[in-house]
């Protein structure tokens, strides 16, 4: 068996297919679950996530892939777990040890014009990014945003990763909602103010593009998936965030330009599933400056929406953009335009990111909260901690917290009180 064939049994694998061959999976959330197949239990407690391609058991903590499961299970070990895998999708393997021996030509198939299986980049190389978030100045720049266990959510909902092609890079992964790896997206951000790196030397690349580039550089040939990968003329995208549409079918769908936008927006305003289109992509402006038709590829984008409701919330200046593409996607889904950035007279340059950070955007939050404590006047801890809990959920931090204590106290005069004892006494709600 060659290192070809082993890679082309993994990019085949789904490991939906190789768990739910021996136990019926039940899908919940972005996830699947089945009772342990290591330990006995009476609740499912094995988790199996299809994007990364593994298993785990919260129960007796057996973990791994799907050739791992395979050993396991089935007490193979690793070459016996591939052949057997090889077997079940069907995959031809060369039982010689050499490697890349000329093949013969494969029979000339008819010729038929067919769009092509798409190329999707390997579990191996997606999982190997979802790591080194010290280092990730996206990361680092969230985290001055939000409390740290709101950023683990974010990294795991969104799939996070980290690249060293840039110093501190992000990867926005694109998976679509058969959790299939579409397309990576590397780029650079300053962790203060979690603007992009452009400049002279702007940092932005494809994951393909910078795995090929590190070969070049290392006068090593680039591996055959990513070559065969940037061969096609166009890249198999779709919509960053697209994995996460199935998780609530009722939710309405939000889409905005950049994929730093629909993380943040998603902590603020969690009524809607955010994805983000990555760019424009549909600039084609004829010389009256309207939008001449949405290219193929960007409609195609939006084809898993169809039945959804959509809401699209442009950047500040490209509303008419917006307007006219919402029009033009009108027979996939229900799409509708939310202005509400351009009704704000903002300063000038201001996407909705900007905006749900800025400081005005974090005092109405403050005082939502305060109101929140005022209106219902909690009288115990728990009642307190779950109005905190609810704002939280929304971005707040414990920074805040304080500070909408501190402002109670002093606003009405408790006298060194406790805030709820006080709340009580002073029977503000009534
Ligand atoms: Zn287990």
């Amino acid at each position: 068996m060659t290192a070809q064939n082993i890679q082309n049994i993994k990019n085949a694998i789904n490991i939906i297919d190789v768990i739910g061959h021996f136990e019926r999976l039940r899908r919940k959330g972005r996830n699947y679950v089945c009772k342990c197949l290591f330990h006995k239990e009476n609740t499912a407690s094995f988790t199996v996530n299809k994007a990364k391609g593994i298993y785990k058991c919260f129960g007796c903590g057996a973990s791994g892939d799907a050739i791992k499961f395979i050993q396991e299970h089935l007490k193979k070990d690793f070459i016996e777990a591939v052949k057997w895998l090889g077997e079940f999708y069907k995959i031809p393997i060369d039982e010689t040890t050499k490697e890349s021996q000329p093949r013969k030509p494969a029979r000339s198939k008819p010729q038929v014009t067919q769009t092509p299986e798409p190329v999707y980049i390997p579990k191996d190389l997606f999982n190997a990014s979802l790591h080194c978030y010290a280092e990730n100045n996206f990361v680092k720049f969230l985290k001055t945003q939000f409390e740290p266990c709101i950023v683990e959510m974010l990294i795991e909902k969104y799939y996070i990763g980290s690249s060293k092609y840039y110093p501190g890079a992000v990867v926005f992964w694109q998976v679509d909602n058969c959790d299939n790896i579409r397309y990576g997206k590397i780029m650079g951000y300053d962790p203060e103010t979690g603007k992009r790196i452009k400049g002279e030397f702007p940092q932005l690349t494809s994951v393909t593009r910078a795995i090929i580039n590190n070969c070049t550089k290392a006068e090593i040939s680039p591996p055959d998936w990513a070559l065969q990968y940037d061969k096609q003329e166009t890249k198999p995208q779709v919509l960053f965030g697209l994995h996460l549409i199935s998780e609530d079918l009722g939710k309405p769908i939000a889409i905005v330009e950049s994929e730093k936008t629909a993380i943040v927006a998603s902590v603020f305003i969690p009524g809607f599933i955010w994805l983000a289109t990555g760019g424009k992509g549909y600039e084609k402006h004829n010389n009256r400056g309207q939008i001449n038709e949405v290219p193929e590829l960007f409609r195609d984008k939006f084809k898993p929406l169809a039945g959804r409701n959509v809401v699209l919330f442009p950047d500040l200046g490209a509303v008419e953009d917006w307007r006219e593409l919402a029009v033009k996607l009108s027979d996939i889904a229900p799409v509708t335009v939310d202005d509400y950035l351009e009704k704000l007279e903002l300063a000038e340059k201001c996407d909705l990111c900007d905006f749900l950070t800025s400081d005005t955007a974090r005092r109405e939050l403050i005082d939502d909260y305060k109101n929140e404590l005022i209106e219902q006047a909690p009288q115990t801890l728990p009642e307190g901690l779950a109005i905190w809990e609810q704002c939280r959920a929304n971005g707040l931090m414990a920074k805040d917290l304080h500070q909408a204590h501190n402002e109670i106290l002093r606003d009405y005069d408790f006298d060194g009180e406790g805030l709820l004892i006080g709340l009580k006494n002073k029977n503000i709600a009534a």
